[in-house]
């Protein structure tokens, strides 16, 4: 299951939405030493980018 964010990028400014694993999942994957974010700015590719559009 997956949530869906809001993010902006800090390079572009671009505003996107894209699906990240929930909480509890996040947990679950540090627990299992996965990685847990790896969101990426949709025009740019950066990963320079924050939660939220406000
Ligand atoms: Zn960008």
């Amino acid at each position: 299951m997956t949530d869906t964010v809001r993010f902006r990028c800090n390079n572009c400014g671009r505003r996107f939405e894209t699906e990240v694993l929930s909480e509890a999942e996040q947990r679950e994957a540090r627990l299992r030493d996965r990685p847990t974010f790896a969101v990426q700015c949709p025009e740019c590719k950066r990963t320079d980018i924050r939660r939220g559009w406000e």
